[in-house]
C-alpha cells in the first residue's frame, strides 16, 4: 500500500533518458537509473486505494500495490518474492511493457498514476544484483516430457513453470539462440541481450534443456514430437508479416522491417557479414507502420547514420490525452511518442503509400503518397478515403515495412490436424489451452495473435497449468488471480 500520504508528497518519477546525441552512438539502452531513495518515494505514491484495478490492468495479475509497499519499506528481497509469485520476467516487462496496470492505476484518475513498471524493473535488477535469483529446480521429478516449440517469452514462461512441476522439458527453437522475438525483434537499445542470457542461465541449472537450430515440422515433424512427449507447447509467435502489395513493392529497397531489425541484432552480437546487408546508413528512410516495429526501425536506422527518417502513419494523430469512450481504467488509444520517436524521425498521419518509384535497375528511390481519411458510419466500420489532390512524391532509398503480422505459421498444425481460425491464430480457448488435438496445447501470439509481451508470459504460465493439469489430473502451479502472497 505505500505511505498513507506518499500520493500527497510525492510526484511521479521516471528514469530519464542520455541525451539523444550520446545515445545514438551506440546500441547500448540508455535510461539513467534512479536512487533508492527516490524509488522508495514511488514505492510509496501508492496509496490504499482498496481495490486495486491495476491488478486486473495487468494480464499478469502483478501484485502490485504489496511489491510498491515492499519497496516503501525497503524489503527488496521480499518485494522480488511478491513480483516473481505472478511474472518469471519482470525483466523483459519492466523494460518493455506499455504498462496498462498504469492506465488502470486509482492515483491515475486525477493524478499521474504510480511509476509501477520502472519500480518492477529496479525489483528485479536489485535482486540480480545482490545475487537473489538463483536456480530453483524441482525437488522431484515427474516421467513426464513435454516438449515447446518457440523460445519467446511464451515457450520461456510455459517452460519454467513446467520445469518447476517437475516434468522433464526441453524447448526448440528454430533461431541460433532462445528468446524470439526479445533478441531477434527488439533492438538492444531498448533490451541489450545480455538480460535474457542471464535469464536463460538460470532457466538451463533448472534443468530445461534449449535445442536450438531446430525447426519443428521440418527438422522434426509433428508426429515425431507427439510420439516423443507426453504434451507439447507450441509458442511459434505469429510470423506471417503483413505485406503492401502496391506498384512496386518488389524493388530493391523496399523491405520488411523483420528482416531489417533481425539482422541488425545479429549484427549487434557479432555476426559480420550478411548475404544481404540492410543498411540505412546515408539513405531517406521512410519506416511505414506506426507502431512498436515502426519505432524499433527509427532508432535502428538512426544509428545506422540514415540520411532523413520519415514514419507514416494511416491511423489519424491520437491524443495524448484519453479519448472519449475509453474511460479509465481501460487501456486508452493515446498517442505514443517514443524515446526513437524524439531521435530525429518526423512522424506523418493519416497518410497511405499508393507507389514505390525506381530506377532502371530496380533500386528504390521514391514513393507516392496521398493524404486519407476515415469516414465512420453508424453501424458500420471506419472506411478509409483518399484527400483528392493530397499526392505526393518523397526520395527515399529505404522503406521498412512495419505493418504488423497476419498470423502464425500453419506447418506443424497442419500436419497435426490442429484446427486455426482464418487469421491462422492456433485455436485454443483460455478454458485449458488445448487444441483440438488432445495432448496439443497453444501460447502466446501463435494462439492470440501478434500482442505483448506481458500477454505471451501470461499465456505461457496459463496453458502450463493446464498441461500440469492434463499430465498430473491436478496441478499446484498458480493460476492468474489465484494463489496467496509468497511467504517472505
Ligand atoms: C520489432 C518488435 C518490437 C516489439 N516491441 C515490443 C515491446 O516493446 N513491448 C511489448 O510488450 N511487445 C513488443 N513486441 C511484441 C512482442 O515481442 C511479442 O508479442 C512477443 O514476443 C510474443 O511472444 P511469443 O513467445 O508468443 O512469440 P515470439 O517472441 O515471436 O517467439 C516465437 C519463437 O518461436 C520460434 N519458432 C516459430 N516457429 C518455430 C518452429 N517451427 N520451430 C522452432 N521454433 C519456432 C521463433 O523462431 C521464435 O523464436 C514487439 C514485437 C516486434 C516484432
Ligand atoms: S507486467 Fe506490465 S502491466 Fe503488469 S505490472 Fe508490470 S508493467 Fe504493469
Amino acid at each position: 500500500m505505500g505511505k498513507i500520504t506518499g500520493f500527497l508528497e510525492f510526484d511521479r518519477k521516471v528514469e530519464s533518458y542520455a541525451p539523444v546525441e550520446e545515445r545514438v552512438k551506440s546500441y547500448h539502452e540508455f535510461t539513467v537509473p534512479m536512487n533508492e531513495p527516490e524509488l522508495k518515494d514511488q514505492g510509496a505514491r501508492c496509496m490504499d486505494c482498496g481495490i486495486p484495478f491495476c491488478h486486473s490492468g495487468c494480464p499478469l495479475g502483478n501484485l502490485i500495490p504489496d511489491f510498491n509497499d515492499a519497496v516503501y519499506r525497503g524489503k527488496w528481497e521480499k518485494a522480488a518474492k511478491i513480483l516473481h509469485s505472478t511474472n518469471n520476467f519482470p525483466e523483459f516487462t519492466g523494460r518493455l511493457c506499455p504498462a496498462p496496470c498504469e492506465e488502470a492505476c486509482v492515483l491515475g484518475i486525477n493524478e499521474d498514476p504510480v511509476t509501477i513498471e520502472n519500480i518492477e524493473k529496479n525489483i528485479v535488477e536489485t535482486a540480480f544484483s545482490k545475487g537473489w535469483i538463483v536456480a530453483e529446480p524441482p525437488e522431484n521429478r515427474t516421467d513426464k516430457k513435454v516438449a515447446v516449440v518457440g523460445s519467446g517469452p511464451a515457450g520461456l514462461a510455459a517452460a519454467q513453470q513446467l520445469n518447476r512441476a517437475g516434468h522433464t522439458v526441453t524447448v526448440f527453437e528454430r533461431d541460433e539462440k532462445p528468446g524470439g522475438l526479445l533478441r531477434y525483434g527488439i533492438p538492444d537499445f531498448k533490451m541489450e541481450k545480455n538480460v535474457i542470457d542471464r535469464r536463460l542461465k538460470v532457466l538451463e541449472e533448472e534443468g530445461i534443456e534449449f535445442k536450438c537450430g531446430v525447426n519443428v515440422g521440418k527438422d522434426i515433424t509433428g508426429e515425431e514430437l507427439q510420439n516423443d512427449f507426453d504434451a507439447v507447447v507450441l509458442s511459434g509467435g505469429a510470423t506471417i508479416r503483413r505485406k503492401l502489395p502496391i506498384e512496386g513493392a518488389d524493388l530493391k529497397g523496399v523491405v520488411q522491417a523483420m528482416d531489417f531489425l533481425p539482422q541488425n541484432n545479429r549484427r549487434v552480437d557479432g555476426v559480420k557479414s550478411f548475404e544481404n546487408e540492410i543498411l540505412a546508413t546515408g539513405k531517406d528512410v521512410v519506416v511505414i507502420g506506426g507502431g512498436d516495429t515502426g519505432s524499433d526501425c527509427i532508432g535502428t536506422s538512426i544509428r545506422h547514420g540514415a540520411t532523413s527518417v520519415s514514419n507514416f502513419e494511416i491511423m489519424p494523430m491520437s491524443t495524448t490525452e484519453r479519448p472519449e469512450g475509453q474511460p479509465w481504467p481501460f487501456w486508452p488509444m493515446r498517442l505514443k511518442t517514443s524515446t526513437s520517436h524524439k531521435e530525429g524521425a518526423e512522424r506523418f498521419f493519416s497518410i497511405s503509400t499508393k507507389k514505390f518509384l525506381g530506377d532502371k535497375d530496380g533500386n528504390l528511390t521514391g514513393l507516392i503518397t496521398s493524404q486519407v481519411e476515415w469516414i465512420k458510419t453508424p453501424g458500420q466500420r471506419p472506411q478509409l478515403k483518399e484527400v483528392p489532390g493530397t499526392e505526393k512524391e518523397w526520395k527515399c532509398e529505404l522503406a521498412l515495412l512495419a505493418l504488423g503480422f497476419t498470423g502464425s505459421e500453419m506447418t506443424i498444425a497442419d500436419q497435426l490436424g490442429i484446427e486455426a481460425d482464418d487469421r491462422t491464430n492456433i485455436k485454443a480457448t483460455e478454458e485449458n489451452y488445448m487444441t483440438n488435438v488432445p495432448g496439443i496445447f497453444a501460447a502466446g501470439d501463435q494462439r492470440r495473435g501478434q500482442s505483448l509481451i506481458v500477454w505471451a508470459i501470461s499465456e505461457g504460465r496459463q496453458a502450463a497449468y493446464h498441461v500440469d493439469k492434463y499430465l498430473m489430473g491436478e496441478s499446484a502451479l498458480p493460476l492468474k488471480g489465484e494463489g496467496d502472497l509468497p511467504r517472505v
